[in-house]
């Protein structure tokens, strides 16, 4: 651990104009490398576009702490993610998600999971055998998981990409691109990888309607994940009337504050129940 402390207080020290509050980060990574005390997953419904049913929801974390109070993981996973400790928490998230979607398939029996995924979790080699391993000790069904490949999963070797996405899927995991736009990746990578789905980022739907630009890059995405016969989810669906426009593009799924809110899994539960 003390090797994991000292990349810890280097990186503290390169962003601390980004965190401000560096033993905020030393706090969660010391529960990290605990027991995860403060940390909870949150679940936001994903809809079938077809019928606005609930079919799954994406797992998202949450830290909470007496001194700092709520955290938004965009102020401490982007941080994470430069750490060998985002393997730990990774982990920690698949378990986590596994079990409770245990529960959420017995209202749900067709549920999916969806779990992000950053780039340094698919580099490890031991990657793989925590995923299969956390399946087969929850006994959850492998295409019952989605994988969300993240942002700077796109940053890696093509190749490499690709062998990755080849072997969950051979195992019958479902594989995600998530926010698909953002970064600097070309529409051609899509193209490139064998992937179940593409997630539609929400900063090129929210203001559509007036901007021709996104309603190019949205169109061009669609397009480019029914060639590879991906399916389509639609992300940051806040109202009807965005809902209704985006039906153009035929996607799959739609998810947003419209839907619901990520929320803990007990309202989750009821969410679903009632
Ligand atoms: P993301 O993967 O793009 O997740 C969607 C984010 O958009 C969530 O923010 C969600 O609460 C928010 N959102 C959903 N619908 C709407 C909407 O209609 N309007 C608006 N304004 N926002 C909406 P959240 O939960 O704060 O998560 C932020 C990011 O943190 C995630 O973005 C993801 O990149 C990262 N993250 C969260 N949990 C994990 C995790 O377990 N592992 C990793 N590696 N990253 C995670
Ligand atoms: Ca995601
Ligand atoms: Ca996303
Ligand atoms: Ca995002």
């Amino acid at each position: 651990t003390i090797y994991h402390g000292d990349i810890v207080f280097y990186n503290m020290e390169k962003h601390k104009h980004e965190f401000g509050d560096r033993d905020m980060i030393g706090t969660i990574y010391q529960q990290i490398m605990t027991d995860f005390s403060g940390f909870s997953l949150y679940y936001q419904p994903i809809v079938d576009a077809r019928n606005n049913r609930i079919i799954g929801a994406e797992a998202l974390i949450r830290w909470q702490d007496d001194k700092y109070g709520f955290v938004s993981p965009d102020r401490f996973i982007p941080f994470i993610e430069q750490n060998a400790c985002i393997f730990e928490l990774g982990n920690w998230v698949i378990w986590q998600a596994l079990q409770d979607a245990t529960e959420i398939r017995r209202i749900i029996p067709d549920f999916i999971i969806n779990v992000n995924i950053a780039a340094p979790q698919l580099e490890r080699p031991d990657f793989h055998y925590e995923v299969l391993n956390a399946l087969h000790d929850t006994g959850y069904p492998p295409q019952n998981l989605c994988l969300e490949l993240t942002e700077r999963c796109r940053e890696l070797d093509t190749d490499f990409l690709r062998g990755e996405i080849e072997f969950f899927r051979s195992n019958g995991i479902r594989v995600a691109m998530d926010d698909f736009g953002t970064g600097n990746a070309s529409l051609q990578l899509i193209l490139e990888l064998p992937l179940d789905e593409i997630k539609i980022d929400r900063s090129f739907v929210q203001n559509i309607q007036n901007h021709p630009m996104n309603q190019i890059i949205v169109s061009a995405i669609a397009d480019g994940a029914r060639t590879i016969h991906a399916d389509i989810c639609i992300e940051g669906i806040e109202d009807q009337a965005l809902e209704l426009y985006l039906q153009q593009y035929h996607p799959t799924y739609y998810q947003g504050y419209y839907y619901s809110k990520p929320v803990a899994k007990g309202d989750f539960l009821s969410l679903i129940s009632s």
